[in-house]
């Protein structure tokens, strides 16, 4: 079995680093810097060697063997659920659905509450700052049922136009689907008062955490979400693996949003009765190892420490901040008051993928594009950003690595 990291009292960036193999190569003859944690974060290596193991040894497939070796796996699996529920302060581990990730999670609570509580005319409010997987699923069940999707207006600084939030509530608002932290811009949203009003108004509360949970302290009872989705990847964890959080007692009503093994309780060719929540969301054969991979993941996270990670990366993005702000003719999209680990940024006569390509042959990895997210893009008249996104690996020398590859790139265009 690996070994597990010792304790780390404050965070320590160079013997975290030690943890991530990956950060410690030459791309393009240049030491990687890996400013690109929005799109996915790097795996240290306690996850790697965890997955690893339970590859080597452990793997048999889950909750339907009598044997050994299947009950191992099965209690491996399962030890991720009161883990996550730990982690975003759940009230219980059946509020913790495996999914396969926030796309996958939304998905779900669009097709089985939404296909079942919509109907002509109602009503679901999204933001301008939604990712595309915050936009499309809910298109789709509108599309089916007839109900109306509104849009929650965004302010030049990249915040949530709120008054207009409360103008668009109404007795037919039936979901209010919004993302903690803007993948896009970087903005926080107040996302406890955004849940009290939709409350208020009677409406059932969606968050989009996938952007927040690796940066912050999540308490889904404080928030009052009544779904909170998030991905593992994106916070030191495998791919193809997600969480859906729901509250008990709207899971209990919902049905089942795919159909085979462990979702059921009794199948006859005339009637199929379904298990409890969260098994009646979790058909057929999961991703056992990247649940497994996900609790290790979480006590990785737990080592560093929440408190410090926030810290610390408050201190990071202040750092890039001030720094990219001097470089001639940059211009930030999103400078909200509340910002997290993503700073998204244009030029006027250089398009963003020439930054990037240019970024990428000295070894510095950022996305450029519409990052999913091309409406709030269209709202600030641009077509792409650049975007360079932190973790808490990251160190000062990436920024003033990024600073002077930025510098490089424009002289091409002087
Ligand atoms: N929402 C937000 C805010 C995101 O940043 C992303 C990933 N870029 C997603 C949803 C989708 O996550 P996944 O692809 O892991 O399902």
């Amino acid at each position: 079995m690996p070994q597990a990291v010792k304790d780390i009292p404050v965070l320590n960036v160079e013997k975290i680093r030690e943890d991530f193999p990956v950060l410690h190569q030459q791309v393009n003859g240049h030491p990687l810097v890996y400013l690109d944690n929005g799109a996915s974060s790097q795996m240290p290596v306690q996850v790697a060697e965890r997955l690893d193991h339970y590859h080597r040894y452990e793997h048999a497939n889950v909750h339907r063997g009598i044997h050994t070796l299947s009950q191992k796996a099965t209690d491996a699996y399962e030890a991720a659920r009161p883990k996550v529920a730990a982690f975003i302060n759940a009230a219980e581990e059946h509020e913790i659905i495996y999914t396969t990730g926030t796309t996958d999670s939304i998905n779900l609570v669009a097709n089985s509450f939404g296909l079942t509580h919509f109907s002509e005319g109602d009503e679901v409010i999204l933001s301008e700052m939604e990712h595309h997987a915050n936009i499309v699923p809910w298109q789709m069940v509108a599309e089916k049922t007839g109900a109306v999707i509104k849009v929650i207006p965004v302010t030049d600084s990249g915040e949530l136009d709120l008054e207009a939030y409360k103008k668009l509530l109404t007795p037919r608002t039936k979901m209010v689907a919004v993302v903690h932290v803007s993948n896009a811009l970087g903005t926080v949203n107040p996302v406890k008062e955004i849940t009290d009003l939709a409350h208020e108004a009677g409406s059932v509360v969606l968050i989009d955490g996938a952007q927040a949970v690796p940066h912050q302290k999540v308490d889904v009872q404080e928030i009052g979400a009544d779904f909170y989705a998030f991905s593992a990847h994106k916070m030191f964890g495998p791919t193809g693996f997600g969480i859906l959080y729901g509250r008990k007692s709207l899971l209990d009503g919902m049905p089942p949003y795919r159909g085979g093994g462990d979702m059921i309780d009794k199948v006859t060719f005339e009637e199929t009765t379904y298990n409890v929540p969260p098994f009646r969301f979790e058909a057929g054969t999961p991703p056992i190892a990247a649940s497994i991979g996900l609790s290790e993941a979480i006590d990785y996270i737990g080592r560093v420490g929440m408190d410090q990670i926030e810290k610390y990366e408050a201190k990071l993005v202040e750092y890039a901040v001030e720094k990219l702000r001097k470089i001639d003719g940059l211009r930030f999209i999103g400078e909200a008051e509340e910002r997290a680990s993503v700073i998204s940024f244009v030029f006027d006569h250089i398009h963003a993928s020439d930054i990037g390509t240019i970024l990428d042959k000295k070894g510095i990895a950022v996305r450029t594009g519409h990052h999913c997210a091309q409406p709030i893009l269209r709202r600030f008249g641009v077509p792409a950003t650049t975007r360079a996104s932190f973790a808490f690996y990251n160190r000062e020398d990436d920024v003033d690595r990024l600073v002077e590859g930025i510098e490089y790139a424009k002289s091409f265009f002087e």
